[in-house]
């Protein structure tokens, strides 16, 4: 990161990043992006600029084109259209990962900076810009700011509301997020009023047994495990984990499956089949971690966990690190699931089978 006194242009105002107040410093490196001083470069850099400082040139300099086609002009626009798209969906991943990670404050300038691209391309009421407010509510939740994550929130909310065709996966992120909201403030009835309704958009949208949805039954354990209504919460975190699992499992088999043999004389020509959907994004990645391992911590405070529910628990952590290529701890979980997998006495033997397996493909990546 590099810090540069500003020297201003004549007559142009030039704002922080990240506060709007008037800029004393800029990045040497894109040299479009200002700060009112060190500390707000420090979170926009960590949060966000890092990896979008080059990103920003191209769509912050003025334009300086020389080509004079009509033709041409379209095209340039509809390029710069395309990598603020881009721009907007790593901006909101990267908000969306710092929130599960725990990291609010750093989520903000991601969000805020998602939010500002999306008012470029869509303008001030578009539904496109709720997501980014949901974000900024969310880490503002995080930072315990309830005012102002109030006011995020109800940005949204307007917005949704003079939206008519908004799609459920929208409907279901603002709810959860209302349920958080009323959750932190303790009020337990309005958040799972709200958190049933994330699930119900959740399941029409994504379907009942998918990550997607999960996220809300997490936030309703939660509530329910504050209020110590522990079958619940230990029913809804099972729930959870039987989703992740599932959908681990599939990733997992994807890397592992055995391509099919060639077919007749010469070299052997086949290609593992690999998608960019078969892959977590680095939001689902800190997701899965965060309430796997949350959900692992409570189990353990247990006084005997059921070694079957334990041994599913840890399998998915495993098999989460061995999409994630960090075979090491991969290893690890799988070694500890194989310790209460040894506790079952009548263990189905698909399942016996499936760790068996999972724990020689992770051997010999090792
Ligand atoms: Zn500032
Ligand atoms: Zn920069």
């Amino acid at each position: 990161m590099s810090i540069n006194p500003l020297a201003n242009p004549k007559g142009v105002k030039l704002n922080c990043e990240l506060c709007s107040k008037p800029a004393l410093l800029f990045c040497t490196k894109c040299r479009v992006t200002y700060y009112c001083d060190t500390e707000h470069q420090n979170i926009d850099w960590i949060g966000i600029h890092e990896k979008i400082c080059e990103l920003l040139i191209p769509l912050k300099s003025p334009i300086t084109s020389t080509c004079n086609s009509e033709e041409e002009r379209e095209q340039l626009k509809k390029l710069k259209v395309k990598r603020q798209k881009d721009l907007v969906y790593l901006t909101r991943t990267a908000g969306q990962k710092l929130l599960f990670e725990g990291k609010y404050e750093y989520a903000i300038p991601a969000a805020m900076q998602s939010l500002k691209i999306s008012i470029e391309i869509y303008g001030l009421n578009s539904i496109e810009l709720v997501l980014s407010y949901l974000i900024l509510g969310e880490a503002c939740i995080g930072l315990r700011r309830l005012t102002q994550a109030e006011e995020y929130l109800s940005q949204a909310k307007w917005t949704v509301t003079k939206t008519p065709d908004c799609t459920p996966d929208i409907l279901s992120k603002l709810h959860r997020n209302l349920g958080l909201l009323h959750a932190t403030k303790q009020e337990y009835k309005e958040a799972l009023r709200n958190l049933s309704e994330d699930v119900f958009y959740a399941s029409t949208f994504f379907g009942t047994h998918n990550i997607r949805t999960s996220g809300g039954y997490f936030h309703m354990a939660n509530v329910f495990y504050a209020q110590n209504k522990l079958e619940v919460a230990f029913s809804l975190y099972q729930q959870i984990t039987t989703i992740w699992f599932d959908h681990l499992s599939l990733l997992v088999a994807q890397r592992t499956r055995q391509p099919p043999p060639p077919v007749g004389i010469g070299p052997a020509q086949y290609e593992v089949e690999r998608k960019d959907y078969d892959n977590l994004d680095e939001a689902e990645a800190a997701e899965a971690l965060l309430v796997l391992n949350s959900i692992l911590e409570m189990r353990s405070k247990q006084t005997s966990p059921s070694p079957l529910i334990m041994m599913e628990l840890l399998m998915a952590l495993s098999m989460l690190y061995f999409v994630q290529e960090n075979y090491y701890e991969a290893m690890e979980y799988s070694k500890d699931a194989t310790t209460f997998s040894k506790k079952i006495s009548n263990l189905e033997e698909s399942k016996r089978k499936s760790l068996e397996d999972l724990y020689k493909a992770i051997e010999t990546r090792l």
